[in-house]
């Protein structure tokens, strides 16, 4: 299946939650979810659907993929690496989603929102230990030091767009350097490092249904 390229605001009404798929319009009165907060479609303000325990695990499960937007097969591929891990399986099934190159720029502050991170990512502005890397999920490892290259980095708008994305706290995971936009892994997260309200026990649960 292909990566959704619908309006993005919807799968935050559909998820009826804020995803922050928008950078700084997420914060403001425009939010899709502060003028609109049902679900989309025709009956969408209407209907009122009995929560069962199988679509419970499925929004939660499409909430957390779409906030790291990857496609169902990635997520799945993602899952099945974090249960052939040593430790908890949903632990380290974030751990996998938060160590993607796109996530990484995206907490350092680069961009105000993963999507942007992601188009950054994509377009060869992120370095890693000083080589191009231009695919988002590749993974980061400890030791490794991520950098948006100079020239992109000097641009008004990414100036405006790392000072605000800096009012968010940057994960003790990471290490940023103030002084140009660059930043080094420390260590993996935990679970405790990572901000997201999600229950990843019944993403879990979803997936050993599936089998
Ligand atoms: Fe979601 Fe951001 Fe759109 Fe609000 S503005 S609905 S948080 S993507």
């Amino acid at each position: 299946m292909s990566r959704y390229t619908g309006p993005v605001c919807k799968m935050c009404r559909r998820e009826q939650t804020k995803l922050f798929l928008k950078g700084e319009r997420c914060l403001t009165p425009h939010c899709a979810m502060e003028r609109r907060a049902y679900p989309p479609g025709q009956h969408g303000s209407n209907v009122r659907r009995r929560a069962t325990g199988y679509s419970v695990q499925l929004r939660e499960k499409q909430k957390l993929r779409r906030i790291y937007g990857v496609t169902e097969r990635v997520f799945r591929n993602y899952f099945f690496k974090a249960s052939s891990q040593e430790g908890i399986t949903g632990d380290n099934f974030l751990r996998i989603l938060e160590r993607r190159l796109d996530s990484v720029v995206y907490r350092l502050g680069f961009t105000t929102s993963r999507p942007a991170a992601r188009q950054l990512v994509s377009h060869g502005n992120i370095t890693v230990n000083g080589r191009k890397v231009d695919i988002p999920s590749f993974l980061v490892k400890p030791g490794m030091v991520i950098e948006l290259r100079e020239k992109i980095a000097n641009k008004e708008f990414n100036q405006q767009s790392i000072a605000s994305a800096r009012v968010r706290k940057v994960p003790a995971w990471l290490e940023l350097d103030d002084t140009k936009a660059c930043g080094k892994v420390l260590n993996l997260p935990t679970r405790a490092d990572i901000p997201l309200e999600i229950n990843e026990k019944v993403i879990v649960e979803y997936y050993n249904r599936m089998g």
